[in-house]
């Protein structure tokens, strides 16, 4: 049978067994490899409980203690990489490499945390008038959720917590019930690299659970990953309960490819881009906007590659694409190509109906390529989140800017060419928050902050780099006057410092 996840909490496993259960899937077999226990409000109240009290002391500890512990949770998750990834692997079904690139990607996180006493370091002003000194300083906000969805299990956690802890809050993450294991493994990491208990906790669960989170007293922000519809209403909710909220939404990513760009330079990226990790990337380019004749050679170049692509299980190191995360959302994706034919676009890669030898039940589907697709059909509003590629052709670069920028999504996008004005105009222009020229998949490094425009984030701050300190902490200006003994009280009045 399959066993029970647990909850750790206060440094330590916390079974759950009387809360309602959800199935976690190995997508690449199609069974059930163990079940998660999904919280309840009342249970969320407790983990908060712990991670408040764990903050009365965490709150205070040197700048040298926090940057030992996270040095050495840095070589943890080093040395443990390879099992983190197959953790990955087991219940999200992306490859080998690509849940190693992601471990790689959130170490990078703990790696800038890891320069805490720089990132907290205050402005200092002397004799801002006579005798009186100001400066600037950080602190901590208390408790911080974290709320997390399926697609990238340790690299988006990784995002906030490395971050949240270094500057002296204490942090509860309710990751996706999709695939929870590896929040928990992350945790006892933690606890092993010396971390005091409660400071990291991790609450599974499903809206139940959000909610609990959203609307407690004892949370003070709440950063949030995962889809549109529920990053607008975790930024509703919680706001109006008085929190700090970053909430970053989904995606409609374009490559916009110039009529002079490197044709096999722009399929490969077309391809890498699509259809690593199955599509389930919040930067995959889902949709190529081919501008002028481009597109008659574009497609056939990204449909042979296509044709080379070896899908398979996440635990076959040849495999380049794997499973999708469940079945009910591998047969919503494969209902976009039936609708993108019903609409008029022309199916050139049909990836429905793949059969993996030996994996028959995994939650299969090839990749698929749309051409002809125009901006008013479904394939194109919609964030689809899985291997379906659509080719928009038109005219000019000016159309391909306002098409992006028509869309109600504003995570990433790129454009392809070999023209410097040309890639500064679109660089100017497109109102998208992260932006590559030649570069499909333009994530920003750890010091940079990773976060799109319009639907796709609510709230103001992006997460990671210094805009991720600034989220955690609230500031605070200190003006100080020690005066001379007697020297009278004139001299304490404010009025002398206008
Ligand atoms: P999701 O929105 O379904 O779930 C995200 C989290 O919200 C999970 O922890 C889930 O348990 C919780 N949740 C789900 N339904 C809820 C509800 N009704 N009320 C309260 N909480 C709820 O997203 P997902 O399917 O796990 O992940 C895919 C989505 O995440 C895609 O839309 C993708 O673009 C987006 N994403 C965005 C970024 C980004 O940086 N902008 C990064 C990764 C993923």
């Amino acid at each position: 049978m399959a066993s029970l996840l647990s909850h750790h909490v206060g440094g330590r496993r916390w079974s759950d067994d009387d809360a309602r259960r959800g199935e976690v899937f190995d997508p690449a077999t199609g069974r059930v490899s163990r079940h998660v226990p999904l919280a309840s409000a009342s249970t969320v109240a407790r983990v908060v409980e712990v991670a408040h009290e764990a903050f009365t002391t965490w709150r205070w500890s040197t700048l040298a203690q926090r940057t030992r512990v996270l040095f050495a949770f840095r070589t943890l998750v080093d040395a443990h990489r390879d099992e983190l990834a197959a953790l990955i692997v087991a219940e999200h079904g992306k490859v080998h490499d690509d849940a190693l690139g992601e471990v790689q990607r959130g170490l990078e996180v703990v790696e800038f945390a890891c320069g805490i006493p720089h990132l907290l370091k205050g402005g200092h002003s002397v004799e801002v008038s006579s005798g009186v000194d100001s400066w600037s300083l950080r602190q901590p906000l208390g408790v911080v959720a974290g709320i997390t969805p399926f697609n990238f299990p340790a690299m988006v956690p990784m995002w906030m917590f490395p971050l949240a802890i270094a500057c002296g809050n204490t942090f509860v993450l309710k990751p996706s019930e999709k695939d929870p294991s590896v929040s928990v493994r992350l945790a006892e990491l933690w606890t092993e690299a010396g971390l005091p208990d409660g400071v990291f906790n991790v609450v599974h669960g499903d809206r139940e659970a959000v909610d609990a989170l959203l609307t407690a007293p004892d949370v003070a922000a709440v950063s949030f990953v995962g889809s549109t519809p529920i990053a607008r209403h975790v930024f509703t909710t919680a706001t109006t309960h008085g929190k700090r909220v970053q909430a970053l939404g989904g995606a409609k990513n374009h490559l916009v490819v110039l009529p002079d760009a490197d044709v096999e330079l722009a399929a490969d990226a077309a391809v890498a881009a699509a259809f690593g990790s199955a599509g389930e990337r919040c930067m995959a380019i889902s949709a190529v906007v081919a501008v002028g004749d481009v597109g008659d050679r574009l497609v056939p170049a990204i449909a042979n590659r296509m044709a080379a692509l070896r899908v398979g299980p996440g635990t076959d190191p040849q495999a380049e694409m794997g499973p999708l995360v469940t079945a009910e959302h591998r047969d919503r994706v494969a209902g976009y190509v039936a609708t993108g034919a019903d609409e008029g676009a022309e199916v050139v890669v049909d990836g429905r109906g793949l059969t993996v030898e030996g994996a028959e039940d995994g939650f299969w589907l090839g990749p698929c390529l749309l051409d002809h697709v125009t901006p008013d059909m479904a394939v194109h509003r919609d964030e689809i989140f899985g291997p379906v590629l659509s080719v928009v052709r038109v005219g000019t670069h000016a159309d391909a800017i306002a098409l992006v920028n028509a869309n109600p999504y504003g995570n990433g996008t790129a454009v392809f060419t070999d023209s410097g004005r040309e890639a500064r105009r679109f660089q100017q222009q497109i109102e998208v928050g992260m932006v590559g020229v030649n570069v499909p998949i333009p994530v920003p490094m750890a010091y940079y902050a990773f976060g799109g425009w319009k639907d796709s984030l609510f709230g103001d701050t992006y997460v990671h780099g210094t805009e991720g300190v600034h989220f955690y902490t609230r500031g605070k200006v200190v003006t100080a006057r020690w005066p001379e003994q007697g020297a009278g009280t004139a001299a304490a009045g404010t009025s002398s410092l206008h």
